[in-house]
């Protein structure tokens, strides 16, 4: 899915595989279509897709919001959080997803001059 590409990039550098499979749960149709998150062969949990009226920018927003919260929430190597997508090395906190002026971007939450596009995290 295009809009779930950037975000894939992203964990694919932080060292996480991932993929998306149909989800046949038939969780309630009124959320749109969902799909199941598999990061480093752990099922995370359910991404709801997005309605179709939002532009490919916004559903990239919205997926690497949700992709974030479930990979924190989810996920653990021995037993550590991961931060993901890791701020600056000094930082040692995640950053978040905000809405650039021209794209989707990882924000600082403490410093918002510091970001990167999502998709791009080194
Ligand atoms: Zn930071």
């Amino acid at each position: 899915m295009e809009a779930f590409e950037p975000v894939a990039r992203d964990l694919r550098a932080a060292g996480l595989d991932c993929q998306l499979a149909d989800d046949h749960s038939g969780s309630d149709p009124r959320l749109g279509a969902t799909a199941e998150l598999i990061v480093s062969g752990v099922k995370v949990g359910l991404l709801t897709l997005g309605a179709a009226i939002l532009d490919t920018d916004s559903r990239t927003l919205y997926l690497a919001a949700q992709t974030q919260r479930l990979v924190q929430a989810n996920l653990a190597i021995s037993g550590r959080v991961i931060e993901w997508p890791p701020c600056v090395p000094s930082h040692g906190h995640p950053m978040m997803a905000t809405r650039g002026r021209r794209t989707p971007l990882w924000t600082c939450p403490l410093d918002g001059s510091i970001s990167v596009a999502i998709g791009s995290h080194p």
